[in-house]
This record gives structure tokens, sequence and C-alpha cells, in this order.
């Protein structure tokens, strides 16, 4: 299993009933798959977060994980509780 980055990207405001998207790429390539997300490339939720002109920004990134932590992330549902830009206690603690 090779190693990658997953990320938390948070909207400033919810689309639907999405607040938070959850991606994973290669490492060393995070900030390409940002570029490609700002210009509506690379993900469905991303496309339309980014045509309905709300913004967003990358809250928390994991280095050095796979696939099988990025799944684990988006099955626990835990994006809020995650994300320090809406979890008080980890806004507190200035990260992990
Ligand atoms: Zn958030």
């Amino acid at each position: 299993m090779s190693a990658g980055t997953v990320y938390l990207i948070c909207f400033k405001e919810k689309l639907h009933h999405a607040k938070h998207y959850i991606g994973f790429c290669e490492e060393g390539n995070l900030e390409a798959r940002i570029e490609r997300h700002r210009a509506g490339n690379g993900s469905k939720l991303m496309a339309a977060v980014t045509q309905a002109g709300i913004a967003w920004e990358v809250a928390r990134v994991w280095e050095d994980v796979d696939r099988n932590f990025e799944r684990q992330l988006k099955n626990s549902k835990n994006g809020p509780r995650l994300c320090p830009f809406c979890n008080d206690k980890l806004k507190k603690k200035g990260g992990e």
C-alpha cells in the first residue's frame, strides 16, 4: 500500500448537507490536487462547491497515510469533529 496524503476541506457554507470533503492524493501531490479543486476539478463535490461560489479552505492534512485511512475517515462521518475550523477543542490545542 503506497503512502499518501489525506486532506480535509472545510466549506464556508454548506452545500446541501455537506460541509466537508475528505480526499486522498499521492505523497507530494497535495498542492497540485488543491489547485485542481480550486479550478473545479478532481471531484464532483468540489466542482459543485466551486460552481456554487462557496469559499473553502484546507482545514487539515494527514501525511504518510493510505487509502484505508481515507476510507475510515469518510465512513466515520466525523468531518466536523476532525475539522479545526469547526471544532473549538482542536482550535485551542492548535493542531494535534
Ligand atoms: Zn469545518
